[in-house]
């Protein structure tokens, strides 16, 4: 039987995208490799690192803050066995929920290995080793991506010493010094993790600073906050050697300016450089789907493939990898092939790290309006001069906004602060519809509430904020 959608992949690219096609009354049919739909989202990236993410802040909350809020629970103590059971079980709810979601909407599943056999035919191959065919008008390439490692270094992950994100998620116990390689959002996360339940944590970063490609001012206020928390930081050190000791492991690096090579020991080291796109065994070469110098599916502007019928989504194409841009790029690939107009603002694709406090932003940094030439004005506010902020002792952090400086309009907005993660959307939604920061600080905000401090960087970019 033909389709008129067949997905290969079921993260958030690939689910979403099935399930709008289905619901645009397409016949649809999802391919997926693993036991459980959900992809690297749902089942080893973002929602279990928010539960473990999450369970941790709130211990952390309670050792270091209850008592200055009147607060007496006696001595709190970490349950690892009931916080893993926690982040096992938001896992199993979360995935199944997609199988629901793919039963509600008629979506049929092949569990198996997919391959592009051409325009129009995907093989499945399943775990007995037989290929069945399916047909298809349009197929959606939607397989994501994979663990990176560090490059020219042989790393052997073993997922107990020597881990990925996703042995990262499962330790058994926590280790006594975990060095993280990779500055990045997930080596900070994870690394905060491990922190809060009472590792020490190096981080070894080749950049000169954290979080590199976020806005300068947010990236070093943001590290000396986690230097404050216990992180140490090891900046533009190229790391030469990751090895496994008789105890542990060991971590060497050199300055990236040159210098003397430095070896440090861990219990557990964690390779958090990036991940690449995942494209083995899908058959793309011989299918004649071009890829680009990175190896990710080369796609037009309308996640087209050079293919005729054959589209891209996600991580496995160009752009931030990140769930939600997924998402949309799977809702504008089933509207197109429905007919309709699908399209991603790829201008407007917020990003946050999951951290205490939390980091969000959306739109051009500082430095990219620089090097764009563009005049701007900036609007800063920070929260301890934000009455919730005091109320709930989360005044650590700040708001800036930056507008174009002659029309006014918002052109990046960046938080780092308690709620940072929800706060950034009232940004997002302004600059979708090319709002200027006059909008933002005049739009009225309840009081008492952290958004105010948005409202009051954004009256800071034009004018002057008022409680300054
Ligand atoms: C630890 C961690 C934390 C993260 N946290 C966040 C976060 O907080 N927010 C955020 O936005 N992003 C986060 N991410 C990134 C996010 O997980 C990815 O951007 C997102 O999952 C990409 O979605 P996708 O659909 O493109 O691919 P994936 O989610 O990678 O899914 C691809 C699917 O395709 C399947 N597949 C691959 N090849 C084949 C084949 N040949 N046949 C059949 N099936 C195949 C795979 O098994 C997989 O299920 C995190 C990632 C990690 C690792």
């Amino acid at each position: 039987m033909a389709y008129d959608v067949v997905v290969i992949g079921s993260g958030p690219g690939g689910y979403v995208c099935a399930i709008k096609a289905a619901q645009l009354g397409l016949k649809v049919a999802v391919v997926e490799k693993n036991a459980t739909f959900g992809g690297t989202c749902l089942n080893i990236g973002c929602i279990p690192s928010k539960a473990l993410l999450h369970a941790s802040e709130m211990l952390a909350e309670a050792q270091h803050s209850f008592d200055a809020l009147g607060v007496e629970v006696g001595t709190p103590k970490m349950n690892l066995k009931k916080m893993m059971a926690h982040k096992d079980a938001t896992v199993a709810a979360n995935v199944n929920g997609v199988s629901f979601l793919f039963k509600k909407n008629k979506i049929e599943s092949f569990q198996g290995i997919g391959k592009v056999l051409g325009a129009g035919k995907v093989g499945v191959t399943g775990a007995d080793g037989k290929t069945q065919e399916i047909e298809t008008k349009n197929i959606v390439i939607a397989t994501g991506s994979d663990v990176a490692g560090i490059p020219g270094v042989n790393v052997e992950f073993d997922e107990k010493v020597i881990i990925s994100s996703t042995g990262g998620l499962s330790l058994e116990k926590v280790p006594a010094h975990l060095v993280v390689v990779g500055g990045g959002v997930i080596g900070l996360e994870l690394g905060s993790v491990w922190a809060r339940l009472g590792a020490k944590v190096t981080v070894v970063e080749y950049l000169d600073t954290i979080l590199g490609g976020m806005d300068g001012d947010v990236a070093k206020q943001f590290q000396r906050m986690l230097a404050k928390q216990g992180f140490e930081f090891k900046l533009g050190s190229k790391v030469t050697g990751v090895a496994k000791a008789k105890k542990g492991a060991t971590v060497t690096f050199e300055p990236v300016k040159g210098g003397d090579t430095e070896t440090i020991e861990a219990d557990v080291v964690l390779v958090a450089t990036g991940r690449r796109p995942y494209t083995d065994g899908l058959g793309l070469k011989e299918a004649g789907v071009e890829m680009d110098e990175r190896g990710r599916v080369k796609t037009d502007g309308h996640l087209r493939t050079n293919v005729a019928g054959i589209y891209a989504i996600g991580d496995v194409v160009f752009g931030p990898m990140l769930a939600h841009k997924a998402e949309d790029e799977g809702v504008a690939v089933a509207e197109i092939i429905a007919g309709q107009a699908g399209h991603v603002n790829y201008d407007v694709i917020p990003g946050v790290v999951y951290t205490s406090p939390e980091v969000a932003s959306v739109g051009k940094t500082e430095d990219e309006l620089k090097k764009a030439g563009v005049a701007y004005k900036v609007g800063k506010f920070p929260f301890t001069a934000n009455g919730r902020a005091r109320a709930m002792l989360h005044t650590d952090g700040f708001v800036k906004v930056l507008a174009d400086k002659d029309s006014d309009r918002v052109l990046g907005v960046h938080i780092v602060g308690f709620g940072a993660g929800e706060m950034i959307h009232e940004a997002a939604v302004l600059m979708e519809f090319g709002g200027s920061s006059e909008d933002l600080g005049r739009t009225c905000h309840a009081h008492p509430t952290m958004s105010e401090a948005v409202k009051e960087a954004a009256l800071a970019t034009f004018f002057k904020p008022i409680h300054m």
